[in-house]
């Protein structure tokens, strides 16, 4: 998935163009943040594809 670094927690998309979705395992829910730990492996993630 492409996620962005400040995405939501469950499913990557921005705040500001989150509202209501609905994603695996946690189904309806609104913009969350992500913990520490997924902004970080989101960084990695991003860092890693660029370099293929
Ligand atoms: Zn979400």
């Amino acid at each position: 998935m492409n996620a962005n670094p400040s995405g939501c927690r469950w499913c990557g998309i921005e705040q500001r163009e989150h509202a209501r979705r609905w994603k695996p395992p946690v189904g309806w829910h609104t913009w969350e943040q992500p913990t520490q730990a997924q902004i970080k492996q989101r960084m990695q993630d991003r860092r890693a594809r660029r370099t293929r």
